[in-house]
């Protein structure tokens, strides 16, 4: 049984990192875990274990859906660990640190074109293996993190939809760029290392449209259907996508999704970006694998468990 979970974590991973790397990571509490304001709201459900019946979601770690609170009896290896993610994070309890994460230079460099796919869970985004790669480091991370793809959580209405939030705050949508440990040489191999992957996460608020998204957001359509998978025209930057203040909250957690691997290294950026109504609309007309609008895509706050969090300033 455990072989075979491995060797689906395996597959799951490798789908979203070659070609279309995307998709991946994302996960829901405990019963009575969630101690913010979304109880019972979306993946942050919380209450009693339910039976799944045969054929529906949450019946193992390989077939998931949204709210998670199933997840730590269906995929308890991880999903059940001690330094899960989301948090919800106190800016009064973080510790003040000075530094700041470096982007490579080719974190500026425009990309022609991307590879945007509908996983069922989420929609991701990645690009050809012949550019540079987009890295990371610096800002108390030791190694280079190399950009192995991008994906959103976003809600149902405009009140909701980030995985973390910040004083009980929750945001409309988070950006998740996934970024493997380059010492491990790919993301499936850095899942088995508590230092293997560095997330960076921004929050959006509904507002002024987002011109970086736009090329993104207005050809979801072609990618409506689960598994769905479209090569569109970017030419942007992904630097232009994280918020000129570059502070940002540092935590040690866990992909959000099942398999919830306690192996990332959180860098989640204080100062929110906007995108429009339109914009927020666009994703929320993606469909799921239940055959339902694809929204609330995101787990519920775990416990912090005495986890520091650290607010890293330049
Ligand atoms: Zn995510």
């Amino acid at each position: 049984m455990k072989a075979l979970r491995s060797i689906y974590i395996t597959l799951f991973i490798t789908g979203f990192y070659v070609h279309n790397g995307m998709g991946g990571p994302v996960a829901d509490p405990g019963p009575g875990v969630n101690v913010n304001v979304d109880i019972n709201v979306g993946g942050g459900s919380s209450g009693g274990v339910s039976k799944p019946g045969p054929g529906t979601c949450n019946v193992d770690c390989g077939h998931w859906c949204y709210p998670g609170k199933d997840w730590p009896y269906t995929c308890p290896h991880h999903c059940s660990g001690s330094i899960q993610s989301p948090i919800d994070i106190c800016s009064e309890s973080a510790t003040d640190e000075t530094g700041s994460i470096t982007f490579s230079p080719s974190y500026s460099v425009s990309i022609p074109k991307l590879v945007i796919k509908n996983n069922g869970h989420t929609v991701g985004a990645s690009w050809s293996s012949s550019l540079e790669p987009r890295t990371i480091t610096g800002g108390g991370l030791t190694d280079v993190y190399e950009l192995a793809q991008f994906h959103f959580h976003w809600g149902c209405k405009d009140n909701r939809g980030s995985e973390h939030t910040v004083d009980g705050t929750r945001y409309a949508m988070e950006l998740h760029n996934v970024h493997f440990n380059t010492k491990y040489g790919n993301l499936s191999n850095a899942l088995k290392y508590v230092d293997g992957l560095a997330v960076i996460g921004v929050f959006f608020n509904v507002g002024d449209e987002n011109a970086v998204l736009k090329p993104i957001t207005k050809d979801l359509q072609y990618v409506v259907k689960p598994d769905a998978e479209k090569e569109i025209d970017f030419n942007q930057a992904l630097a232009d996508l994280i918020p000129t203040n570059r502070d940002f909250y540092r935590y040690q957690g866990s992909l959000t999704t099942p398999t919830c691997n306690e192996v990332v290294t959180w860098s989640v950026f204080k100062t929110h970006q906007s995108f429009s109504e339109d914009q927020v609309k666009s994703f929320r007309m993606l469909m799921d694998k239940e055959k339902e609008h694809m929204c609330d895509n995101y787990r519920g706050i775990q416990p912090l468990n005495g986890r520091e969090v650290k607010l890293y300033s330049p």
